[in-house]
């Protein structure tokens, strides 16, 4: 499946916001979002058109899909998984997107980045409950416990990851024990807990598919 591989802070330039597609990069002052650096082809005088409704709905639609690294049809497809299940919508994607194998070894610290975590998936160094998992939209369940391979121990990069840990602990629903580089999945998060995305409107992106 194609992959967006043009320059990454681009997009978050396009979005107006951080979108944490780089690594230790988006945490120092090079971020680009940091710099205040304008969104790529915008009106040096600032004149902008106002965007309609569609617009504005896109945009929160393209800005969670690009935060979760996936491409256009998977992310479909965990919508309408969205839809089907029980309760609100919008909420429900949210908690499905944070149960993909690579956001979660993200937010274990193993990696740096989404995109760095999907890596790490796809070379096969994460097992869970004891097997080896190379599928990034895995979906991870309550209690699935989570860990980096025996061999992939001494991987820097994951290493690297895990000193961010030091520093600002892991999201309230996993638990991690940075020393065995093992984690666990406590319980789905709720809305609420997301508070890093507190900012996407989720509604918006419901408006969006029910045209
Ligand atoms: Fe986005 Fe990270 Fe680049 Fe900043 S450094 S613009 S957050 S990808």
């Amino acid at each position: 499946m194609a992959r967006y591989t043009g320059p990454v802070c681009r997009l978050c330039r396009a979005e107006g916001k951080k979108l944490m597609l780089k690594g230790d990069r988006c945490r120092s002052d090079k971020c680009a979002i940091n710099r205040k650096r304008p969104a790529p082809g915008k009106d040096p005088k600032g004149r902008a058109g106002k965007r309609s409704d569609y617009g504005v709905q896109l945009r929160e639609k393209q800005k969670l899909r690009r935060i979760y690294g996936m491409q256009e049809r998977q992310f479909n497809l965990f919508f309408q998984r969205a839809l089907r299940m029980a309760g609100i919508t919008g909420e429900n994607l949210f908690v499905l997107l944070e149960r993909r194998l690579d956001n979660v070894v993200y937010r274990l610290r193993f990696a740096a980045s989404r995109s760095q975590a999907r890596q790490i998936v796809l070379h096969g160094h994460v097992r869970v409950n004891g097997r080896r998992v190379n599928v990034p939209s895995y979906l991870v369940k309550q209690e699935d416990e989570i860990e980096i391979r025996e061999g992939s121990k001494n991987l820097v990069v994951i290493k690297e990851a895990l000193k961010e840990f030091g520093k600002s602990g892991v999201m309230p629903w996993l638990h991690l024990d940075p020393d065995a580089m093992k984690g666990k999945f406590l319980v789905s998060p709720r809305r609420s807990d997301i508070t890093d995305l507190a900012d996407i409107k989720e509604q918006m992106i419901v408006e969006y598919y029910s045209k």
